[in-house]
Order: C-alpha cells, then sequence, then structure tokens
C-alpha cells in the first residue's frame, strides 16, 4: 500500500539531490512512502497517485531524529543530585555508582516499563531512532541483561560496562578491566552491535587511555563497532583514541585541542555533542562552530541519562545548539538527524532520500526553523502512516 503525503509547507531532506543546500529543502512538497520506504519526493504539483493520502496541512516535514546516544536502562532517579549541582555541587560522573544501585535492584519488568516509557516520549517528540546503551548494571548478568531488554527497542545496542569502575570493585581496576573484557564482553555480544567506554582520566570513576584502548579493542576482536565518551570533563585521550581506532563516533568532545579537531576532521569518526548535558550540568558548551567550520561530521544527541541530563527531547537539544553553540537552525537539524545517522554508520536513516526508510517528523509550524525559535514548546512529533489493515490482501 502506497501513502501520498501532501500538504508539506517545506521539506528537509538531507538530499542535496531534492532541493536546496546540504538539508535538501523541497518547498510545497509532496512524499510518497511505498512498502516503508520512501518512493518518490518532489514539488507537490507534480506528485504521483497513491493508494492512501495524508494531508499535514501546511506544515513542515523534517526526517525523524537519530538519538544516537542514550542510557535508557535504569533504576530509580537523581532528582536529589540535580537539586545539589544547582547549588554548585560539581559534577564528576561519581553519582552513576547510585543509579548501578538501583538498577541492580530493579526487577525486568520495571526496567522494561521504565525504558518503553521513555522510548515513547521520545518518539512523541519526533525521534524515530534511539542507540540505548548498557552501563548501570556493570556485574555479567546485569549488563547482559541490561542489553536483552535494550533490544527489545531498538538494534542499536552499545556495550558500556566501562562506564565506571563499580564500588565493588574499588581499588581493583585491573580486575574489573579484565572482567569486562573477558565474561562480561562475552555475556553481551549477543544483545550488542556496539562497545562504549567512558574514556576520561579526570573523573577517579571513569577509564584512562590505556583502558580504553584495551576495552575498545577487546570488543572489536569480538565484532563489535567501537564508540567512545570522550572529552567531556577534560580535553583527555579520548577523541584521538576514537580516530585511531576508526570508532563511529566521539561522543560529548566539550574539551577539544586543536590535534583533536585536526584528527576528527581527516577521519570518519563523527563528533557527537550532547548539549543538554552541558545544561543540566551547568558546564561550558561545546565549540560547534569550530568543528564545523574544520569540516568534522557533527551529529547531535541526547545522552539521556538519571544523573547528568534527563532530557529525551531532540527539539530541546536543537534549540540549545543554535542558542548556545552557534549552529544554524539547518544544521542543527541536520545534526539530529543525517549526523545521527552518521554516527551510527547508518544510510538508510536520517534523511528522506528515496529508498530510505519513512521516518518523518512533522513540525506544527509552517518551517523548520521553528523547532530552534520556539523553544520548549511540543511542536513535532513523529508522523504515524496508515498501515496496510489486517487480512487485507498482500498483509503479512
Ligand atoms: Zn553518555
Amino acid at each position: 500500500m502506497s501513502t501520498l503525503v501532501t500538504g508539506i509547507a517545506e521539506l528537509v531532506t538531507n538530499d542535496p539531490s531534492h532541493g536546496e543546500g546540504p538539508s535538501g529543502v523541497v518547498p510545497d512538497a509532496a512524499v510518497v512512502v511505498d512498502g516503508g520506504r520512501v518512493a518518490w519526493v518532489g514539488a507537490m504539483r507534480r506528485a504521483p497517485a497513491a493508494d492512501v493520502r495524508v494531508d499535514v496541512d501546511g506544515r513542515a516535514v523534517v526526517p525523524g531524529f537519530v538519538d544516537s546516544h542514550t542510557h535508557l536502562v535504569f533504576g530509580g532517579d537523581r532528582a536529589g543530585e540535580f537539586e545539589a549541582r544547582m547549588a554548585g555541587r560539581p559534577y564528576d560522573g561519581g553519582g552513576i555508582a547510585s543509579t548501578v544501585a538501583d538498577t541492580r535492584a530493579a526487577g525486568d519488568d520495571a526496567l522494561s516499563v521504565r525504558l518503553h516509557r521513555l522510548v515513547a516520549e521520545a518518539r512523541a517528540q519526533g525521534t524515530t531512532t534511539v542507540e540505548v546503551k548498557s552501563g548501570y548494571g556493570l556485574s555479567v548478568a546485569d549488563e547482559a541483561r541490561s542489553l536483552r531488554l535494550a533490544r527489545t527497542v531498538t538494534t542499536e545496542t552499545t556495550f558500556l560496562g566501562a562506564h565506571v569502575v563499580p564500588p565493588d570493585h574499588a581499588g581493583r581496576r585491573e580486575q574489573y578491566v579484565d572482567l569486562v573484557t573477558g565474561p562480561m564482553l562475552a555475556a553481551c555480544v549477543p544483545h550488542a552491535r556496539w562497545v562504549d567506554v567512558f574514556c576520561e582520566p579526570a573523573s577517579p570513576h571513569a577509564f584512562d587511555a590505556d583502558e580504553a584502548r584495551t576495552v575498545l579493542n577487546a570488543g572489536a576482536a569480538a565484532g563489535l563497532g567501537l564508540r567512545v565518551h570522550a572529552n567531556q570533563l577534560s580535553a583527555g585521550p579520548g577523541a584521538l583514541l576514537a580516530v585511531e581506532l576508526g570508532a563511529a563516533s566521539a561522543d560529548h568532545c566539550t574539551y577539544l585541542t586543536a590535534a583533536d579537531v585536526d584528527a576528527l576532521a581527516g577521519s570518519e569518526t563523527t563528533a557527537t555533542l550532547l548539549p543538554g548535558v552541558e545544561f543540566s550540568t551547568r558546564s561550558p558548551y561545546p565549540d560547534a562552530r569550530r568543528l564545523l567550520d574544520a569540516g568534522v561530521q557533527v551529529a547531535l544527541a541526547t545522552d539521556c541519562n538519571p544523573g547528568s541530563c534527563f532530557t529525551t527531547s531532540m527539539p530541546f537539544c536543537i534549540a540549545l545548539a543554535v542558542r548556545e553553540m552557534a549552529m544554524t537552525p539547518a544544521e542543527a537539524v541536520r545534526a539530529a538527524t543525517f549526523g545521527g545517522a552518521k554516527a551510527l554508520r547508518r544510510s538508510d536513516i536520517g534523511h528522506l532520500g528515496i529508498g530510505a526508510l519513512a521516518d518523518l517528523a512533522v513540525v506544527d509550524a509552517p518551517s523548520y526553523r521553528h523547532i530552534a525559535y520556539r523553544p520548549g514548546v511540543p511542536l513535532v512529533r513523529t508522523l504515524e502512516l496508515p498501515v496496510r489493515p489486517a487480512g487485507a490482501p498482500g498483509s503479512a
């Protein structure tokens, strides 16, 4: 069954062959979706016929957001820590241990209900692809359980056993890295596509360059793709390590040296910026302009987690990117869609070129610019297209 989406005041395709600029913007547009994929894109007046018609009545349409960095499997929350931080206590990642305790204590059902609720919350704000990390279990059984649950909502699952050294391994870092790269990795590989590490020598809880390299090499040897929590709290070794090992993404990139920027610019590693974290920890924002001007592939993601940034809202992150990081609205929307797809090494999402997955998000405004222009207003939603009724000819 094909669907013709009409009444699109402004369509962002991220495919320059369809329209103006890198965002491939088409005014007064229509899209045909067939078999869950984009089959035709162009001016409304030239639109072909389809089985079903959906009219969005003068609204803008953008590719669904690709949130390439979240931590959605966890127990408890840290509202108290947030309140204390706003009163002046600095953030160093130490609160992760309290979420580890709450996650281990939670039943599968409680974790799953929370996870599905957060994914629905993201989807209601235009997110159509979400990456989900483990990292609050930090035991063989609890990490494997977190990833098994994450797999129920996405194929983009990431093993983050090297989030922090858990309290039960305090003072035994080497042993913990052995556990992560040995039995924990073996138990998690069946449920994971990626491996990630919190590489941050400035935090006593996280991992230095040698430890991070050991974790990433073990993950790669087990067939996982690489991602790195890099340069969040200091100009540490994470970004260079990500580039050296061919990681898909270096995430945070808040403190970068000129050498880091040069290395990222000459690489296939996306710099994923997470401005919700700087907002929620009252920290300096990453220098997005420097990265964009150097030609680095930039993505925006939420980092949704109970400690440093508890938002599922990609529109909020776009608004922050424009207001606080001097990205243009077009650059920010592109980073939240096409950039996220690059960070996940996916070519079937993050754009609305022919053959892309039909992940469309509707903006309740005539232009994508309103996403940043009207912060805090729930303007964006995922477009739910009609599906073939059960029992109709050809339905599976
Ligand atoms: Zn994170």
